[in-house]
């Protein structure tokens, strides 16, 4: 490798997302040293200049910003209390996938042996790492990052969301639930219009035109939201929840599966049995925001 930088960094877990990590330090010019369990699958990393560390232990030893990234938490403490490894002053940065609370015990656990921890979650698939495309959410302190953030520019789009070290995760799972929500309702959309021969790429470009302006939407009623107040500036939730009766009709009538606008009418009802016909629709955050109970 040539364009060298100062910066060496270490790579633990080698699966396809740890291999494309630790490819993209390389041909960013960091010094890169790794590790994995099962050591074979470093030999193409190592056959491009990167070097293998004997033991776990060397490999947090090789360098001050160590990545860790396999398949699950429970992986991961069982390498961090291997025998040999020392956190003190080493800055950690697990990107392996988790709920919240495994990052802020995780978080604990390593500050308390006097790591600088960071918890990450990667939102793209490994042939992206190393782009634009690739991004990469932090939380934990911003501080322990300050010395880091150009080393980690390497692997795609960095963005740090606050010093809570569980914000990575949640962010992760709410994109996820964004993803599927438009996926599904997309799908809803697609089996409606097939039964009158319409198909799935004629309808794609009015659907995307639908998320487009729904997306506008977002800023305003996140305002509703934050500040409590939900007045219907445009439409009031029974009218919304009138249309959804009438996409259960459809749906049922063309013979198509109901169940998703079921359950988005249940608890349209439900918020306006409480008394919240009247509001708009971001009113609903009530019922998203505590596990249903009846
Ligand atoms: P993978 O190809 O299945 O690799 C898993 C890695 O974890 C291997 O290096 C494996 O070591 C290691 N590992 C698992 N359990 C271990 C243990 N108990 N002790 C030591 N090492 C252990 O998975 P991946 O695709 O690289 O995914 C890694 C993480 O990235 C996951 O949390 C995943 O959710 C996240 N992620 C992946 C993608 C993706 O598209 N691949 C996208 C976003 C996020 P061995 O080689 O020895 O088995």
């Amino acid at each position: 490798m040539n364009n060298k930088t100062d910066t060496a960094v270490t790579v633990i877990g080698l699966g396809l997302m740890g291999q494309a990590l630790a490819g993209a330090f390389m041909r960013a010019g960091h010094a890169t040293t790794v590790w994995n369990r099962t050591t074979a699958k470093s030999d193409p990393l190592v056959a491009e200049g990167a070097r293998l560390a004997p033991t776990i232990g060397d490999a947090f030893r090789a360098s001050p910003l160590t990545i860790i990234c396999v398949t699950d938490y429970h992986g991961v403490h069982e390498l961090l209390r291997a025998t040999g490894v020392e956190l003190a002053g080493t800055t950690l940065i697990n990107l392996t996938s988790g709920d919240s609370a495994q990052a802020r015990e995780t978080a604990r656990w390593a500050e308390q042996r006097g790591a600088h921890y960071l918890d990450g979650a990667i939102m793209a698939v490994p042939p992206a790492i190393g782009t634009a495309e690739a991004v990469i959410l932090l939380s934990g302190p911003g501080s322990h990052l300050e010395a880091h953030g150009s080393t980690l520019g390497a692997l795609g789009t960095v963005t740090y969301l606050g010093p809570d070290h569980g914000l990575a995760s949640l962010y992760d799972v709410a994109g996820l639930a964004m993803m599927w929500s438009v996926l599904n309702a997309w799908l809803q959309g697609t089996a409606l219009l097939r039964t009158a021969g319409v198909d799935a790429v004629t309808y794609a470009p009015f659907a995307r035109q639908i998320v487009t302006e729904v997306a506008g939407w977002l800023p305003g009623y996140a305002e509703q939201i934050d500040s409590g107040s939900f007045p219907a500036e445009v439409s009031a939730l029974e009218t919304d929840a009138r249309a959804m009766a009438h996409l259960i009709e459809e749906s049922e009538a063309v013979g198509v599966n109901a169940e998703l606008p079921k359950l988005i009418k249940a608890m349209a009802d439900r918020a306006i049995a409480a008394g919240h016909g009247g509001e708009q629709y971001p009113v609903l955050i009530e019922e998203f925001s505590r596990p249903r109970t009846d």
